[in-house]
């Protein structure tokens, strides 16, 4: 499983870091995270809201461009080590410069440029998704897809949102998500994770996006699995992820095969890896294991995140030919 070529389409790029990277630089800048952490150094908490305050708590020792660049580094050379050819990973200007554009454009050059070493030395491709918190409100979300705007390119090509599905309604986002838009970011959004199939179809109503974070709970609806069928509408599915916070109870009722079987096109990500105590390996190792897919299937899956991924024809020429031979 190591050795195939893997891509991930969500991961936050502060959820993935290592717990021993966090800690250092906990020691380094004199912050007590000691709190956040269990005695073996992996980190703490429970449930969903916790999980957010934790991610918060832990994200908080990440202070400047250069702290960005060590973070990119040790998050791309943890994704490398599990086969993983091309990331595309949430970055979110609320953590980088407080929603600032001159600040924000200081920490996506420091990231950039880590992620241009990390391809030279390593052979992984990232890509950047600017994602707003949703539970922070509309309004921050505004001046965040206002960052994004000001800084699209071929490396920063994405729009998002994160953070907690239950608060707000899709309507309360749709002026932050059209100035992506007219920006020509492309365009995801977490949804059906927590909310039903009802909140996914309003999603996909007023935030038009090409593919959902999670959208899992889709799989209640056959005929919202149609639409999504029809649509080709992109799942970034992460398994170990809705295990790990009782979104289902285990691997064995997760829908994912379910919904691909219905012709939803789906990918395969791990969201905050180090969190939910996994990584792409161990998620291809339990999906073999628990729905019998061969490399046959995974093949394509990734072939699936290349036609879905946020980036230039050349990129996509290039990671398709990585697949193949
Ligand atoms: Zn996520």
């Amino acid at each position: 499983m190591k050795d195939l070529p893997k891509l991930e389409l969500h991961l936050h790029h502060e959820g993935a870091a290592p717990p021993a990277f966090i800690r250092g630089l906990a020691a380094e800048k004199n912050v007590d995270l000691s709190g956040i952490f269990e005695p073996d150094g992996s980190y703490r908490f429970d449930g969903f809201t916790h999980f957010l305050s934790v991610y918060e708590a832990a994200t908080s020792v990440l202070q400047s461009p250069e702290d960005y660049a060590r973070l990119t580094r040790a998050v791309l050379e943890q994704s490398a080590e599990a086969g993983v050819i091309y990331t595309e990973s949430f970055v979110s200007p609320d953590f980088c410069g407080g929603r600032d554009v001159e600040a924000w454009r200081d920490y996506l050059h420091a990231i950039r440029e880590a992620a241009e070493q990390a391809e030279r030395d390593m052979g992984i491709t990232m890509r950047a998704i600017v994602t707003c918190i949703r539970h922070f409100g509309p309004e921050k979300a505004r001046e965040t897809a206002l960052c994004a705007a000001e800084t699209v390119g071929d490396f920063l090509t994405g729009f998002g949102m994160a953070g907690d599905e239950m608060k707000g309604t899709p309507e309360d986002f749709a002026y932050a998500f059209d100035m992506a838009r007219e920006a020509e970011l492309r365009i995801t959004c977490h949804s059906g994770e927590w909310g039903d199939p009802k909140s996914i179809a309003r999603t996909l109503d007023v935030l038009r996006p090409e593919r959902l974070g999670h959208g899992v709970r889709a799989a209640e609806d056959p005929r919202l699995m149609e639409r999504l069928a029809e649509s080709g509408v992109v799942l970034e599915v992460c398994p170990g992820s809705n295990v790990a916070l009782g979104v289902v109870p285990d691997w064995a009722s997760h829908p994912i095969e379910r919904l691909r079987r219905a012709g939803v096109r789906v990918t395969v990500s791990t969201d905050d890896p180090p969190f939910f105590h996994t990584g792409m390996v161990r998620e291809y190792d339990r999906l073999a294991d628990t729905f019998g897919w061969d490399e046959e299937v995974f093949r394509e899956l990734a072939l699936t995140a290349v036609d879905a991924a946020f980036c230039d024809d050349e990129t996509k020429t290039r990671l398709r030919k990585r697949i193949e031979t």
